[in-house]
């Protein structure tokens, strides 16, 4: 962060990314003056020896830049005002992001940089192209909206691979933003409380990959496809993946296999045959985005095939917990609503499914195609009366109340169930808050409860 060298920078957010990036700011030797909502966080900043300035009294004119840390919103109700100062006096806008990739650019721009988003699969895409490289051997860092925030993770050097996940808030607020790999792995309307319009939306996304030395875009939605052209004509490299269509140049799924197209020319290269981490054709779209990534980092098609066949997966997505017998145990606590849902009821097949929670808009109507998968359906929280009445005559249910009661019911249905793999999954289509306090430790409870069940055997670690 040394661009703002003996220039002043106001901060708003102290939480720990903000901390860190104002520590950043700091050892560039920038005039910082931070701010949060919260006592408790400038009192810890004040501690840490950050000069802390209620934002409502600084001369806004004299700043060189303003820093939303990651996770304030542009509308959030402080600093709602507060951009709006800046923008009024010409002040710059920008999060940790553009910090991050400034640094980078003036100290090692060559050093191999991916960057990652989409409405969905940015976590998993980006846990799996870290995994990848460093399975690979080779030095990397991951970070942004998961895991650790980028001015967190150890600094730029030439040979140092950088993996970041992206939100439409964190590329909004990086106008430099040019990763040597950008990923856009699909867009479908969501957030749009947040962004506006679609429009907008996409907008901010294609930004990401615009301004990427080698744009990787999933072609499988209409918006991605127009980016795509549009980038294209503009002169950019661009790489296209499908997870259903065959396409001539680019890389495309075809059942489990992996292909490159060249001129028409098709190569197999890789295949999720068996990884049961990377079960489901959403997946498919996440590991080809991988694999053209890392490919595009040099790595050889054997060094992927390997990091995709020792993947984990991550917590609460589609997670595969264990085995009894033919039944296998899936935990899609992240799944917090009908759309989330259906990646993971597309996935199986004879389904023992634990659902409900504080319900959303819409329900669960979107998902009656894949009603035919469900074998029982075992309603759980407040959600169960109106999901209940969404089943009505198709598929089985009872309504369980608790997760506990839920799984040792579906557990024992699908014990008992006839020839083939049996899956009891939760995938609540809803929030958690009404009997939890977020979908991570509703996982945890489904987790606990499904490695009590006797003669289970863990799958992974
Ligand atoms: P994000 O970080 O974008 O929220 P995650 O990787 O955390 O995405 O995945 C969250 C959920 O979204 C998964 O449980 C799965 O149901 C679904 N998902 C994952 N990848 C995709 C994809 N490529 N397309 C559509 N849905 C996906």
């Amino acid at each position: 962060a040394s661009s703002f060298a003996g220039r002043q920078v106001a901060l708003f957010g102290l939480g720990g990314s903000g901390l860190a990036t104002a520590h950043a700011l700091v050892a560039g030797e920038a005039e910082v003056l931070a701010w949060d909502d919260n006592p408790q966080s400038v009192e810890k900043a004040q501690a840490e020896g950050i000069a802390t300035v209620d934002l409502r009294g600084i001369d806004w004119s004299c700043l060189a830049a303003f820093v939303l840390s990651p996770g304030v919103p542009l509308t959030h109700p402080k600093p709602h005002w507060s951009v709006e100062l800046a923008r009024a006096a010409s002040v710059e806008v920008i999060g940790d992001i553009e910090l991050f990739v400034r640094e980078r650019n003036a100290h090692a721009p060559d050093a191999p940089f991916i960057a990652i988003t989409g409405t969905n699969g940015k976590s998993t895409t980006t846990a799996l192209i870290s995994h990848i490289l460093k399975s690979a051997g080779r030095d990397t860092q991951m970070g942004g909206n998961i895991g650790r925030a980028v001015m967190t993770l150890d600094p730029p050097l030439p040979s140092r691979h950088y993996v970041v996940e992206c939100s439409s808030y964190q590329i909004d607020l990086a106008p430099s933003l040019n990763p040597s790999a950008g990923i856009l792995l699909n867009l479908t309307p969501d957030h749009l409380d947040r962004h506006g319009t679609m429009q907008h939306y996409a907008e901010i996304k294609e930004r990401l990959v615009a301004g990427s030395d080698t744009a990787i875009i999933g072609v499988d939605d209409s918006f991605c496809v127009q980016i795509a052209e549009r980038l294209e004509r503009a002169g950019a490299k661009v790489v296209r993946i499908s997870k259903r269509l065959p396409l001539s140049d680019g890389y495309f799924a075809e059942g489990s296999d992996l292909i490159e197209a060249v001129d028409g020319r098709c190569t197999r290269i890789a295949s999720l045959d068996g990884i049961g981490s990377l079960r489901g054709q959403h997946n498919a779209q996440n590991a080809l985005a991988a694999l053209a990534a890392c490919l595009s980092a040099g790595l050889t098609a054997e060094e992927i095939q390997d990091g995709f066949r020792s993947f984990p997966g991550l917590a609460h997505r589609m997670e595969q917990l264990g085995r009894k017998g033919h039944v296998l145990f899936v935990n899609d606590s992240k799944a917090t609503n009908a759309e989330a849902a259906a990646p993971a009821l597309s996935s199986f097949e004879h389904i023992y499914w634990i659902a409900g929670g504080l319900p959303k808009e819409g329900g669960i109507g979107s998902l009656r195609g894949l009603f035919p998968r469900i074998a029982k359906a075992y309603l759980i929280g407040e959600a169960a009366p109106a999901f209940s009445a969404t089943l009505g005559e198709a598929v089985a249910y009872e309504i369980s109340g608790t997760l506990a009661a839920a799984v040792e019911h579906a557990a024992a249905d699908a014990a008992a169930s006839g020839a083939g793999e049996a899956v009891v999954l939760l995938s609540p289509a809803c929030a958690s808050f009404d009997q939890f306090r977020n979908f991570e430790l509703r996982g945890e409870a489904f987790r606990q409860a499904v490695y009590a069940i006797d003669g289970i055997e863990p799958i992974g670690g």
